[in-house]
């Protein structure tokens, strides 16, 4: 076993070169020597259960590992009570749509501050999310992993404090750390080889070795503002902003950590994926 490599959504050189359709995509991921593929559900749940089957049917005979990235608009530290009666419904039609795939991971953005203190925020999305973990698992979706993603901009919860202590909530879940976010919301301070050790030693210490070493991740270079944190996301091929992988590969190489290593970049996310693959196999070969 070790660490996966794969990309969210589809790359440019995919839908320009191969194929517009998803189901298309597990077969040549593998080719080109990726691992895993995270379908996008980030504008909405649109996926017809003959097409989410489709490509889970595909990606299982490629050996393609699947997330889902449930809708962008699921704000877990929303008090109002019809907004967590919305999460509820975008989280398990999310489940539902990786049951039709056989998708293993469903990545949630943690939520908007809306003013509040980031304490408050935090506490509401731990309510919220304890009872949207207890309807999942209401309607069978006890085996499925939310994991909530760290997100970019600092008017956001979801540091990597935040996140852990999300995932607090109940043990099956697993952060889904967002290194580019994490970066471009401590405005650039956080890469490196010392802020690898750092951020991977507080995490193994909030859920343990076991757990840790299974966690999921985005990576990608973010641009980043003074004032907000996350701009946009680059390509590995756009200079002047980071993060840089080669220091996280040496650390979850010296660890043995397997995470899911899933690249965001703006159309390049599989050759962006296959470099990060090789980096990490080189530093493993050592
Ligand atoms: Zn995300």
């Amino acid at each position: 076993m070790s660490a996966l490599f794969g990309v969210a959504g589809n790359s440019t050189r995919f839908t320009e070169t191969v194929s517009k359709a998803s189901a298309d995509a597990p077969q040549w991921l593998r080719e080109i020597g990726l691992d895993a593929y995270e379908y996008q559900c980030g504008k909405g749940i649109r996926v017809v259960r003959s097409t989410a089957e489709l490509i889970g049917h595909n990606a299982a005979k490629a050996g393609i590992a699947l997330s889902l990235h449930a809708p962008y608009f699921i704000n877990l530290a929303n008090p109002d009570p019809e907004s967590v009666k919305k999460a509820i419904g975008y989280v398990t039609a999310s489940c539902q749509a990786a049951r039709w795939m056989g998708a293993k991971r469903i990545v949630i953005h943690s939520g908007a501050l809306m003013k509040r203190s980031r304490g408050e925020a935090l506490r509401v999305a731990k309510e919220n999310l304890a009872v949207i973990v207890r309807a999942c698992d209401e309607l069978g979706y006890g085996d499925l992993i939310l994991c909530p993603e760290t997100m970019g901009k600092v008017n956001q919860l979801g540091d990597l404090e935040e996140v852990l202590e999300l995932c607090a909530v109940d043990e099956r879940l697993l952060p889904c750390v967002d290194f580019g976010h994490l970066y471009a919301r401590s405005f650039g301070v956080l890469e490196g080889k010392a802020a690898c050790v750092q951020m991977l030693d507080r995490i193994a210490d909030v859920l343990g070795e076991e757990r840790s070493a299974q966690f999921h991740s985005h990576f990608s270079k973010i641009e980043f503002t003074q004032k907000g944190g996350e701009k946009r996301h680059l390509s590995f091929f756009d200079p002047g902003y980071g993060p840089e992988f080669l220091p996280l590969a040496e650390e979850l190489a010296r660890r043995g950590w397997e995470p899911w290593v899933i690249c965001e970049s703006a159309g390049t996310q599989s050759e962006d994926a296959l470099s990060m693959k090789q980096i990490y196999r080189e530093v493993c070969e050592r």
